[in-house]
């Protein structure tokens, strides 16, 4: 297989992180057989820094000529004070608009050796492997009103949930499939008691489920969700849900596996799709060889399997950071007495060793 790869490492352990990740892909591509090209770019604060804007055209160029994108993270204190549409941020925005992004997929898996990184039980999380799917491009962010207004006696302000079929459709059966590659459970989050446009995504997510026999459909309520998210984490493999559930349960089931450091994820859509860890630029510990780099690495995985279909291979990456914690290595994030303190790069050494060995 052929394909070119946008690395875009951004800012603060962005540039430490992704480099660790690239060792792992280029292994892949010489045990595999495969060629990857890897073609650089500048995003965010670095990319003001040398061209004065977050996104420059020459970057959305690349990943819109790509077949995925790998990014580590933007922003930082230095560029904190410009203006909303200059900041690094923004070029968040404009990769997940201009590549018509709109499923954010964030897996949440609690490695058994590292439990009591976790602020609940262990025998809560033990065993914890869900994925969360949620919609990136609609709803209550983008809908129509919007807006502050004055009216007699103050102001009122307004935001609009709202959903069309095909947007509700499209999703769906990104999960279906994810669960296709999992447990083949999927749990669809709305409030469908409350609001017509969770009427309608309940409506068209059990129409969809009729191409997907093979996959369990369930349905529950945001609220319920929420509880049982840290009552009984273990019941769920993929949850399906609305950009504005999907943004305050995926940072819920994130916190469940206790390590920010750990976490990988994907944003899908009709093009190139964009792997990042759930992290950001880390600015307190960037520069200084501290950051764990698992999380990209996983992303990396990530890419293998959804962007090129490649599951085999993504799953000796997993086994090769799996490897990495059995054997005790651990970046300062995770790491606790009796177990091997390392750096950045020595872990994503470890886990290329581990990986080589196959
Ligand atoms: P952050 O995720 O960068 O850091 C939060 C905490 O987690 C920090 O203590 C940090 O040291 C730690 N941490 C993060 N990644 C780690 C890793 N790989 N290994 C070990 N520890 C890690 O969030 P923040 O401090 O709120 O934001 C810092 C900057 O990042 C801000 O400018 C923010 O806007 C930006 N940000 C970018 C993204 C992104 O690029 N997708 C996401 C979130 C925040």
């Amino acid at each position: 297989m052929k394909a070119r790869i946008a690395v875009l490492p951004g800012d603060g352990v962005g540039q430490e992180i992704v480099p660790e990740a690239v060792r792992l892909l280029k292994a892949v591509g010489e045990r595999f057989h495969h060629v990857f090209e890897f073609v650089s770019g500048d995003v965010g604060g670095s990319a003001i820094d040398k061209v004065g804007v977050p996104l420059p055209q020459e970057t959305l160029a690349l990943a819109q000529q790509s077949d995925a994108v790998l990014l580590g993270a933007v922003g930082g204190p230095r560029w904190d004070g410009l203006e909303y549409h200059r900041r690094p941020e923004r070029a968040l925005l404009g990769l997940r608009e201009q590549l018509g992004l709109f499923a954010n997929l964030r897996p949440a898996r609690l490695y058994p050796m590292l439990a009591e990184a976790s602020t609940l039980k262990r025998e809560v999380i033990e065993g914890i492997d869900l994925l969360v799917v949620r919609e990136l491009t609609g709803g209550i962010y983008f809908g129509k009103p919007k807006g502050i207004e004055k009216i007699p006696g103050g102001e009122r302000g307004v935001n609009t949930e709202v959903y069309t079929t095909e947007e509700i459709r499209r999703i769906a059966k990104v999960a279906f499939e994810a669960a296709r590659k999992r447990r083949r459970r999927v749990t669809s989050v709305d409030k469908a008691n409350v609001l017509e446009s969770s009427e309608l995504w309940r409506r068209v997510v059990i129409e969809v489920h009729t191409g997907y026999p093979d996959v369990e459909l369930s349905h529950m309520y945001v609220d319920n969700c929420a509880m049982q998210l840290v009552r009984n984490p273990r019941q769920f493999d993929v949850l399906l849900t609305t950009n504005l559930f999907g943004d305050i349960l995926s940072d819920e089931a994130a916190m469940l596996t206790g390590s920010i450091g750990m976490l990988p994820s994907a944003s899908l859509g009709a093009r190139a799709g964009l792997y990042e860890p759930i992290h950001g630029s880390a600015p307190d510990i960037a520069g200084k060889n501290l950051a764990n780099p698992i999380a990209t690495i996983a992303s990396a995985a990530m890419m293998l399997a959804y962007t090129f279909h490649l599951d085999k291979e993504a799953e000796a990456i997993e086994h090769a950071i799996l490897k990495a914690l059995e054997q005790g290595y651990r970046t300062r994030d995770i790491h606790s007495r009796g177990t091997k303190l390392v750096g950045t790069a020595e872990m994503g050494q470890v886990i290329l060793e581990n990986f080589n060995q196959g």
